[in-house]
């Protein structure tokens, strides 16, 4: 017989999750995230580099100079061999499951921010476009590929499921280099990247991550939610299909 279960509601923190000050009736939260902060706190806190929380005392100083956020850092891949086979394991999904599959494989690197910067502007030089960075205000992740040599790069101690989200992404830029060389539709080629992300992410159990993706002020939010629109209107495969065609 199941065990009776008892549903206590979760008290709203009374304190500031940065200072831990009683917290009055002006308070700040992120979104989708339980913590509350003082107006102190969010004006003049630094923020985690990664998720933008104000930092506690307890932050975690990067070799690059990236500070990092506790609940970040609990999670965080700093192992290359993690982050390796962590690739794989998302690149083999893409493959067997969204059916991605790429005829010329695609390298992986782990690099530091500065590194990352410096292939941004590399990356821009080269092809006179930008490259896309995953996320705006710091490029989480890029693809870039120079003659034969195609290599996703990604930020060195991304939580785990920005991680995988990040290279699913990226991945789908490199599976838009092979099958959809022609596309040039900004708000496709990011919408589908973001598309791919928010399909693994779903099928990964991790639905609060997806959803986090359909809120927000990101600005590929309204790409993903175009793409959403096409998928329901077209299916899954008259997306695929439809993306392999567009320009
Ligand atoms: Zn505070
Ligand atoms: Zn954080
Ligand atoms: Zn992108």
């Amino acid at each position: 017989m199941p065990a009776a279960l008892h549903h206590f509601p979760v008290p709203a923190p009374t304190t500031c999750a940065s200072c831990g000050q009683v917290l009055g009736s002006t308070y700040y939260v992120l979104i989708d995230r339980p913590e509350r902060y003082c107006p102190t706190c969010i004006h003049t806190r630094p923020r985690c580099d990664t998720c933008g929380a104000p930092l506690t005392n307890q932050a975690w100083q990067l070799h690059d100079g990236r500070q990092q956020c506790n609940q970040c850092h609990q999670v965080a891949i700093y192992d290359l061999t993690l982050a390796r086979q962590l690739f794989l394991e998302t690149v083999q999904t893409l493959r067997e499951r969204q059916g991605l599959v790429l005829r010329v494989g695609v390298d992986f690197r782990l690099v530091d921010a500065p590194t990352m910067r410096d292939l941004r502007q590399y990356g821009m030089d080269e092809a006179g476009t930008a490259p896309t960075p995953t996320r705006h205000e710091r490029t989480l992740g890029l693809y870039l590929r120079q003659g034969r040599v195609r290599a996703i790069f990604l930020l060195h101690g991304l939580p785990r499921l920005i991680f995988r989200t990040t290279v699913a992404h990226e991945y789908a830029h490199a599976w838009q280099g092979e099958h959809c060389p022609l596309l040039t539709d900004l708000v496709l080629r990011e919408g589908f990247a973001e598309w791919v992300a928010y399909r693994h992410l779903v099928r990964l159990g991790a639905h609060r991550a997806a959803a986090r993706m359909l809120q927000g002020n990101h600005p590929y939010r309204p790409m993903l939610e175009m793409v959403l629109q096409l998928e329901a209107q077209l299916g899954t495969d008259g997306l695929m299909q439809y993306i392999r065609t567009a320009e």
